[in-house]
Parts: C-alpha cells; structure tokens; sequence
C-alpha cells in the first residue's frame, strides 16, 4: 500500500497491492473490468432510447455513463474501492427508483434483472450488511410500487416514457453479462481464496513440523546439556574427594606450623570448589524437574542449629556477632518436611549474610507465628548489617548465574547460583521470599514455611559436655575386619591411609560382585560400600549380602560411601538394607564415629 498513483493511471497492476487480500483484488478487478462493460452497455441504451425519442431515458442513460466514467477514474487514481461501490450502488438505486416511479413508471423486466444485479453486486462488494441494506433499498418501493399499480392507485401526473423492444433486448442483454460476468469472477476468486488457503495450511503444517524438529533438538541439548553438567559434576568430585580426603590425612599427621597453614588452604579451597560443584549439580537436578521433595520427621530447632553449627564459626572469624534465636515452642515438636532442603536455603541465606557483612551481626530467627493442632507455621529470617543490595537488583539478585555487580565478583567471588537455588526450591513449594535491604545498612531474607506436626514429642536431653573425638585404641577398633568395596584406586590408597592411623587393615574389592564373593568365604566386621562400581554397583551387592543365609553375614554393617550430593540416594541407601552412609569427601571424625558406633551396636 501506500504507492503514488498518477491522475493519468488507466493500469489495474498499479491499483492492485500484494499484500490485499484476495477478494479485495477482486472486487477491484470486478470494478475495473467492470466500468467499461456497463458504459458500452449504457452506450448503447442511450443511442436506442435517444433515436427513439425517449428523452427522459436518454438523460438517464447518459446521466449514469458519466457517473460511470467518474468512478472509474476514481477507481484507478485513488482506488477505494469501498467508497466507489457505495457510489455506484446509490447511483443506480436512484435511477432504478426513478424509472420504475417517474420515467417508465411500470416494473417490467428490465426492472428485475436491475434488482438482480443489485442484490449481487452489493453482496459481493460489501458482504452481508451493504448488500442487504442496498437490497432492501431496491426491492421495497418497487413491491410497493407494484402494490399501488394492482390497487390502482394514483402514482404520478406525468406521461411515461414507452420503451420499445428494441431497447428491452439491448438491455436485457447487457444485464445478463454483467450478471455472468460478476458471478463468474467471483467464482474464480472464491477457487483461489480456497486454494491460498490450502497453500497457507501446508505453509502452516511444514512450519509446525519445523517447530516440533526444533523443539525436540532443543529438549535434546537441554538433556544433554544436563547430562554433560552431572556427568562433569561426578568426574570433578571424585578427583576433588583425594584432595579434600589427602589434606586432610596431612592434617592428621601433625604438620609443622607453616605447613598446616598451607594445609587449611588447600583444603579451604577444594572444599569451596566442592560446594561449587555441588550448587551446578542441585541447579541442574531443580531446572530438570527431577527433585522430589522428603516428607520425613525432624526437629527444626536441632535442624538449625547443626546448620548454623559451622556458620557461627565463620561469623566469629570475621569478628561478626552471630545471634540464632529460635522459638522454645519448637523444642521438643518434632515436624515432617524435608531437612535437607531446608538445609540448603538457610546455609545459602546464611553464608550470604556472612559473607556480604564486614561489620556487624548476622541475626537467624525462627518464630513460630501459627501454632494450631496438626500444623504449625514458621517464619525463617536472615538479617545482616552487610552491604546491602540495591533496590532495583533485588529482582535479579535470583536469576540464576547473576550477582549484584561485577565488583560483588571480583570482591566475594561466588557463582551466582545460591539464591537462584533457594528461590527455586522455594517455588516448587508455592513459597514465597521476602527481600529488603539497604545500601550500606543490610538486608533481611525471609519467608514463611508450613509443617504438619508429629503427635511424638522429643524428650529433653541431657546435655552432655563435648567429648574429644574418640581415637581408634579408645574405640577398640584396631582389629576390626574391614571390607571396603571400591573401584577408585585413589580413594583406596586414601582409605588406607586413613584406617592405618586407625590401625585398620581393610580387604578391597574391586566391584560389588567381588565384595559378595568375598562375603561367601570370608569373616568381617563391618564393610564400606562404594555406590557406583563397575560390575555390580554397591546397592545390588548390598541386596546379595542382606539375603545370605548366614545371619552373621546378613546382618553385616554396612555404610554406603556415596559421591553423590544428592540427597535421594538415601532412600535407596536404606531399601538396600544399609545400615548407613557417608558423603565423600567424608570427615574422618564422621566415618569414626559411624563405624565405631555400627560396630559396638553389631
Ligand atoms: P553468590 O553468593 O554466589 O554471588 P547468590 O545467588 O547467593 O550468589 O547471590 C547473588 C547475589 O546477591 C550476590 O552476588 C550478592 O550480590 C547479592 N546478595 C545475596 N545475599 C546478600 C546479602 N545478604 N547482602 C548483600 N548482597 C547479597
């Protein structure tokens, strides 16, 4: 559209626009082939009503060419190709009136075919609501007409004009084509309108397919992108495990001073090269739709405090007063939920906190602010006096893989990923967090989590002194018979090492099929079981030593020795029939204490 149009234009291609639609290029194809049709066909009504004498159908007749060659120039200068037909449509429905009412003053059949072509053509050219209107114009005084002439009434005082049969054949003629000629473009345009659709809907089915191939690839490089994370994930972790797992065997080896410095630091940073690991792999199972949420019973005050456990020691380090102040209605209830993931959003909370505040407190709250029958509801709040977020990046601050600014970056380092981590496990529980901050003064996280409450009430404990972590001669432990199923040739040379300072000599198998061999023909104490092993993994050698039928070998204790931070394992862990597991890298005192306990109760 929009194309400049000369006054002298007489072509249709410069009238006609590849974007109208395709009946609208009829109607204008109609009109312009159209015009000159119907001023030959006056033409030649006028020549025969004027040798006749007939002035007044003569004045008609050259009346309506003029209005013909009119519309026909407006048609093809400024081609309206609406306004032209309203045009048309009200010319001939004026002569059709005053004909049948002032000129012939008799409905004949020329007088039809007049309606006729009428009706069509405003049908045609203004859809239902022009046509009818025109239609009606046209049909209405001629039925009346016809009514008062069979009533004889009185219609006009003037002498009609007579038309011979000469001018009724060249009319009637002329009627006819245009009414073919209307008819039969319509036609053509109604076949092509069906076949652009066609076209358009075999456009539309190869595009969709298009689309599905498009989407699949995408699904696909999403899985597979998933894939290569865990699977990258995994392979880091386990070389990740030896460092963590040899710095700390130095450090059980009484190092010098400057040595154990280096020490912590390299344990320091694999630990945070671990957790960052860790936080790619939880994204990925979150964003994948694969985390199923735990409906099991804790106590939310011990919860929190093993929680905050290490955090008030990173606090103290920084000179920062850490305060945890949790509800005492919540002491000895004991709710059902999911401790892990609990876990996750208030250690990402509270290591924000400590680690964007210099100066200051971090204060972790827990009220219990519904307490009813079955259920109770907890607001969790994170405050610190830290650096304070931007009012505009409090949005942000949870897409994944973003921080506040690049100087947040360089400064505190970090992947960006814990509260996206927290908002989505949040999400997934239809929670909401609260976020206010203040540049320069601190921010606040929190929100409010329901818990269906357990009819059990946890006992109080005694408290009792912290023991020194026990060591292998005061655990009786020296001769224990120890089978560690383990694939790994570096996790098995670390393993060692770390049982000798127990004085634990273990048997190795290589595969779970070789554990259970092993089983049949010998005698052991306790067995540490790898999960992912070549052969037979460690839940299936669990299963085939929990069905021997010696009872001493059936009940063997057995910890899982899991590299998998995810915590679903677990539950595979006990329908195995283990006892119990340890997460590599393992804390000594952890697997210590596990084993010394497993093999007193055993
Ligand atoms: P990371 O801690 O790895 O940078 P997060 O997703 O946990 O990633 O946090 C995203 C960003 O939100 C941080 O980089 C920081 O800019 C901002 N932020 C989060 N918690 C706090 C807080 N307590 N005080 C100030 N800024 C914070």
């Amino acid at each position: 559209m929009g194309k400049k149009i000369s006054f002298f234009n007489f072509s249709i291609n410069n009238i006609l626009f590849k974007d109208q639609p395709f009946l609208d290029q009829a109607r204008i194809r109609l009109l312009f082939f159209g015009f000159p049709l119907v001023f030959v066909a006056l033409g030649a009504i006028f020549l025969s009503v004027y040798f006749q004498g007939q002035m007044m159908l003569a004045y008609t007749a050259a009346g309506l060419m003029a209005c013909v060659a009119i519309l026909f120039k407006m048609l093809t200068y400024r081609p309206n190709w609406r306004l032209v037909s309203h045009l048309l449509l009200c010319a001939g429905t004026v002569v059709n009136m005053s004909v049948v009412y002032f000129t012939v003053q008799t409905v004949n059949i020329i007088t039809v075919q007049v309606i006729i072509l009428v009706i069509v053509f405003s049908y045609y050219m203004l859809g239902q609501t022009g046509g009818l209107v025109y239609s009606l114009l046209n049909t209405i005084p001629v039925l009346l007409f016809m009514i008062v002439e069979f009533t004889k009434g009185y219609v006009i005082g003037i002498k009609p004009d007579r038309i011979d049969q000469s001018t009724i054949i060249i009319t009637l003629f002329a009627n006819f084509i245009l009414l073919i000629f209307i008819h039969s473009h319509f036609y053509t345009a109604f076949l092509k309108n069906i076949k652009q659709l066609k076209d358009s809907a075999k456009e539309q089915e190869e595009l969709n397919g298009k689309l599905n191939m498009a989407i699949e690839k995408a699904e696909k490089s999403t899985h597979a992108k998933s894939e290569f994370l865990s699977t990258m994930s995994h392979e880091i972790r386990t070389p990740l495990n030896a460092v963590i797992g040899m710095s700390n065997l130095l450090m059980m080896g009484n190092p010098r001073n400057d040595q154990k410095e280096n020490l912590e630091i390299l344990r320091f940073s694999a630990n945070n090269l671990l957790a960052v690991v860790n936080d790619v792999l939880d994204f990925n199972k979150i964003e994948s739709g694969k985390l199923v949420f735990e409906n099991i019973r804790f106590n939310l005050v011990e919860l929190m405090h093993s929680i905050c456990g290490a955090s008030i020691l990173k606090a103290e380090e920084k000179g920062l007063m850490f305060k945890l102040d949790i509800d005492s209605t919540l002491k000895n209830k004991v709710l059902f939920g999911d401790p892990t993931r609990i876990t996750q959003i208030i250690y990402n909370l509270v290591s924000n906190a400590i680690k964007f505040t210099a100066h200051g407190n971090v204060w972790v709250r827990v009220t219990c602010f519904e307490d009813r029958h079955n259920t109770v509801t907890v607001k969790f709040s994170i405050k610190d006096t830290g650096i304070g977020i931007e009012e505009h990046n409090l949005s942000t601050i949870f897409e994944p893989f973003t921080q506040e600014s690049l100087t947040t970056t360089r400064q505190y380092g970090g992947t960006g990923l814990g509260l996206a981590i927290v908002k989505r496990l949040l999400d997934l529980q239809g929670l909401h967090m609260d976020v206010s901050s203040k540049m320069g003064k601190g921010s606040e996280f929190s929100f409010a989590m329901e818990f269906p409450v357990s009819t059990e009430m946890l006992a109080d404990k005694p408290v009792v002194a912290a023991v020194e972590s026990p060591t292998a001669e005061s655990a009786g432990l020296a001769c224990i018979r120890m089978l560690i199923a383990e694939d790994n040739m570096v996790n098995v040379m670390l393993m060692k090492k770390l049982l000798s300072k127990w004085k634990i000599t273990p048997t190795i198998a290589e595969n779970g099929m070789r554990a259970v061999e092993l089983m049949q023909y010998g005698n052991f104490d306790i067995i540490l079981m790898d999960l992912q092993m070549p052969v037979m993994n460690g839940l299936d050698a669990a299963m085939e030593i929990r069905k021997m039928a010696d009872p001493k070998k059936s009940g063997i204790p057995i910890i899982a020795l899991t590299a998998s931070a995810l915590m679903d394992i677990k539950e595979k862990i006990y329908e195995a029939g283990m006892n119990d597991y340890v997460s590599k890298p393992f804390k000594p005192d952890e697997l210590l204490e596990k084993i010394q306990h497993l093999v007193q109760v055993a």
